[in-house]
């Protein structure tokens, strides 16, 4: 089991850049946002306790979204090479896929970075639109749909994320900086860090990943 991370702050394109990921390395992508989207849609126990964290731009609590993630990675089994996007976002979440991946005869072997400025990534989540059915991010202007206001790849009508209102994003990159920019530094100092400029088209960006991934 490999496990290839994606980190980076809320709006520097982790999603956008995991589909496009996944479709040409055959990774099982996992996104931690959209599985606790679900939780909470599905009104699951894990869902109801997620739900206030996440309605306030705070992360959930690490027991309950560690317990989401080892689950799926140990059921995954040893064959699974995986692509986490949104996890881990604390030291302590970090320390635990370190030990759960050990426990499946797996590791990480690497943590991409996407480095996006601040500005940039707050006019991003300002124009995000995203699919309540399949998770998939646009922009109303530099990604917009191909029909307005529908999914390209599954045709529901876009929402703007609830926590994508001004007040929230500040509360959730406030956050970011406190809590999970520790763990871009954590990897670098183990050596597993890539940093790549995630300022660009979607396209740009997925292709500088794809090369740092497949060179
Ligand atoms: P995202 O879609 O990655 O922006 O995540 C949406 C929300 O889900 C975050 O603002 C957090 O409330 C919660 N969340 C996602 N991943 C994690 C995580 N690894 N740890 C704690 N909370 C998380």
């Amino acid at each position: 089991m490999q496990i290839t991370l994606l980190l980076g702050a809320p709006g520097s394109g982790k999603g956008t850049a995991s589909a496009r990921l996944v479709a040409r390395l055959g990774l099982r992508h996992v996104s931690s946002g959209a599985l606790l989207r679900d939780a909470v849609s599905g009104g699951t126990v894990a869902g109801r306790e997620a739900a206030d964290h996440m309605a306030r731009g705070e992360l959930v609590p690490d027991a309950l979204i560690g317990r989401i993630i080892t689950g799926l990675l140990l059921a995954g089994g040893p064959g699974v090479n995986w692509l986490l996007d949104g996890f881990p976002r604390t030291v302590a979440q970090a320390q635990l896929l370190e030990r759960v991946a050990a426990e499946a005869g797996g590791r990480v072997s690497r943590a991409l970075f996407l480095d996006v400025p601040e500005e940039i990534l707050v006019d991003r989540l300002a124009g995000r639109r995203v699919c309540p059915g399949c998770d998939a991010a646009y922009h109303v202007q530099t990604l917009p749909p191909r029909v307005p206001d529908c999914c390209d790849r599954c045709g529901r009508a876009l929402i703007t994320r609830p926590d994508d209102d001004e007040a929230t994003v500040r509360t959730r990159l406030a956050v970011y900086r406190s809590l999970t920019a520790p763990v871009v530094a954590w990897y670098a100092a183990k050596g597993l860090l890539t940093v790549v400029d995630g300022v660009g088209t979607a396209d740009a960006v997925s292709e500088q990943l794809m090369r740092v991934l497949q060179p």
